[in-house]
């Protein structure tokens, strides 16, 4: 191990988001995975027996051998990714930050305190200050969106700069791994398409507002817009594709909503961090895109496919958007928040 990299524990280390963490922590130029933990059926076992590894890639070596752990506040790596699931991240992660450790989560459970940042790096990296108003100890809570909303706000937020933003209505067609595994029953969903995903659409008609909200000393003034969400769950392994409908406050033109999303950069890509997407929105011009299957790996994984944008009838305009839920949805996501962290000096090991 090279002396420079962070010691980084993963828990929730054998589910689906858990294994992306595994799998995208490999080799990472300023991390290394020294602990993984999950719930007691797992604990006590070696990583590779414990879990059900689905990605296509093998497990990493150093990884595979580890022993699982209990998710107990008294491991030794300070820096700690969560994929938990939900009944039990809440208070997990608040034990967690309570004795010093820097919690990065993919969970609901945290996003909508007060004092927690619901960050996108590109979108909103100020809001980190509202860790200093934390009464962790030294420790502190950062939350990633949910794996649809991430999709949704790295679209609007260049047009919400550029024309102001007003009303956003989005119909989502979202793949089977957002649901953890095993997920849906495949006699469920093949020849199918689920139209409810629980507790989805109200996250993702809330977190925009925050995450697009202007930083007030110790808390967030959310953006005053009218968001509508219809979320599907498709027959797609990774991905999640959603058609947009937009409102905009200013006139604007479809070649001049090109160019905003074309020259969109933020915070990762000035600081060049490692898992920064090189562009967060690659505009596609073919009729027939975006699509899942092509696109979702797009730059790392890390950015959106966006396509189709043309006038509407009802709204100003409209689009469509893919982007993958377990990366940039998730443990992409998360890791890109801890290097926009270390890079800000906010992590101190
Ligand atoms: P998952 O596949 O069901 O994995 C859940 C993980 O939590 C497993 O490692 C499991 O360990 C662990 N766990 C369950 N009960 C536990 C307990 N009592 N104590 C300790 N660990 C426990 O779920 P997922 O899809 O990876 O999602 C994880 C979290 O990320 C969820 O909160 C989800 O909402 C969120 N998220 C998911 C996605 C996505 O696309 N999947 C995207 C964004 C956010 P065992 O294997 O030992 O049971």
């Amino acid at each position: 191990m090279s002396k420079e990299k962070i010691p980084v524990a993963v828990l929730g280390a054998t589910g689906s988001v858990g294994q992306r963490f595994i799998q995208l922590l490999d080799n990472h130029p300023w991390f290394e995975v020294k602990e993984v933990a999950a719930s007691e059926k797992s604990s006590g076992k070696i990583y590779k027996d414990a879990v059900n590894w689905v990605q296509s890639t093998p497990i990493p070596a150093d990884a595979a051998n580890l022993v699982v752990k209990n998710c107990e506040p008294n491991l030794e790596c300070k820096l700690i990714f969560s994929g938990l699931d939900s009944s039990v991240a809440g208070e997990i992660e608040t034990a967690f930050a309570s004795k010093g450790y820097y919690v990065v989560s993919n969970s609901k459970n945290h996003r909508m305190d007060d004092d927690v940042p619901l960050l996108v790096p590109e979108i909103n990296p100020d809001h980190l200050d509202l860790i200093k108003h934390q009464n962790y100890d030294g420790g502190c809570i950062v939350t990633n969106p949910n794996c649809s909303t991430i999709g949704l706000v790295l679209a609007l937020k260049p047009l919400h700069d550029a024309f102001g933003l007003d009303t956003v209505n989005a119909v989502t067609m979202q793949g089977l791994s957002g649901a953890g595994y095993p997920g849906v029953s495949s006699l469920d969903i093949v020849d199918n398409v689920i139209p409810f995903i629980g507790g989805e659409e109200a996250k993702m008609e809330l977190e925009p507002k925050k995450i697009l909200g202007m930083l007030n000393g110790n808390s967030i003034n959310f953006l005053d817009i009218k968001i509508s969400a219809q979320c599907n769950r498709v027959a797609v392994i990774d991905g999640h594709t959603e058609c947009v409908q937009i409102k905009l406050k200013k006139k604007t033109s479809v070649e001049e909503i090109k160019e905003v999303w074309n020259n969109f950069k933020g915070e990762p890509q000035k600081l060049k961090l490692p898992s920064a997407p090189e562009k967060p929105v690659h505009y596609f011009e073919e009729l027939k895109y975006p699509q899942p299957r092509i696109h979702r790996n797009i730059d790392k994984g890390m950015a959106v496919a966006a396509g189709r944008l043309r006038e509407d009838n009802l709204f100003d305009y409209k689009f469509v958007i893919t982007s993958h839920n377990t990366i940039r949805g998730a443990a992409g996501g998360a890791i890109l928040c801890a290097e926009l962290m270390k890079a800000k000096g906010t992590i101190k090991v």
